[in-house]
């Protein structure tokens, strides 16, 4: 439920753009309060992470969490799901409350499609009413929680519930696309990294001619080499 991940900055491939604004927009307001507070301005309560499988959403996470030395929660979506009334919406005030005990924290929802699917998507759209309303209630509530950053992630942005996305709950969001080529040859690097490279090894003949691949198949085929 609760871990420190050891995955630094350095282990993303790529992805630049997205890790500046992910250190100003968690580290900072975690480091220097103080600087905010002076600006009369408010860190944003939630960031979303969207984009195709494998991309490096799950990554960023933990990289975050672990370069910013703060507590980490992370909740795979589907677990939070139970079938018997009121369950639901339990798991997520528990996540919550145990979020603001943890303060500074971040709280990680892996695949929020899961839990914030768009009301009417789903069969049981009861059950889904209720759980999309704690969310929010939730976190409507942050104001008072100064400390406590929500990060989440989803590869079908498409399906979430709108009164998620609109700002004040995530106000930033980041698309983290396929890689293009000088991406691939940081990933490549990344997984060869330490690795008895033979002489012959390319990275960036490699990285030309994986056009389409993402993170994930990058890695897979450093290791099958290895
Ligand atoms: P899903 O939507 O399926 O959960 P994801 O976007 O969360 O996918 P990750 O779990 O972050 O994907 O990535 C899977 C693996 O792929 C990582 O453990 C990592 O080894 C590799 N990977 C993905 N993107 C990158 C990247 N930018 N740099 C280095 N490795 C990467």
């Amino acid at each position: 439920f609760t871990e420190i991940p050891d995955v630094k900055w350095g282990d993303v491939g790529g992805l630049e753009e997205v890790k500046r604004a992910l250190k100003e927009s968690i580290e900072w307001p975690l480091e220097y309060p103080g600087l905010f507070e002076h600006m009369k301005t408010r860190p944003p309560k939630g960031i979303l992470l969207y984009g195709p499988p494998g991309t490096g959403k799950t990554l960023l996470a933990k990289a975050v969490a672990s370069e910013s030395e703060v507590n980490f929660i992370s909740v795979k979506g589907p677990a939070l799901l139970s079938k018997w009334v009121g369950e639901s919406e339990k798991g997520i005030r528990e996540v919550f409350r145990k979020a603001r005990q943890a303060s500074p924290c971040i709280v990680f929802f892996d695949e929020i499609d899961s839990i914030a699917p768009h009301r009417g998507v789903s069969t049981d759209s009861h059950a889904t009413e209720r759980v999309i309303s704690q969310f929010l209630t939730e976190m409507d509530g942050l104001e008072e929680l100064k400390g406590v950053m929500v990060l989440a992630a989803t590869n079908r942005r498409d399906i979430i519930d709108p009164a998620l996305l609109r700002a004040g709950r995530f106000d930033l969001q980041f698309e983290l696309p396929v890689p293009d080529e000088k991406a691939r040859l940081e990933i490549f690097k990344v997984h060869t990294r330490g690795k008895p490279l033979a002489e012959d090894v390319d990275l960036s003949a490699l990285a030309a001619t994986t056009e389409g691949m993402v993170g994930s198949d990058i890695e897979a085929l450093c290791r099958t080499a290895s």
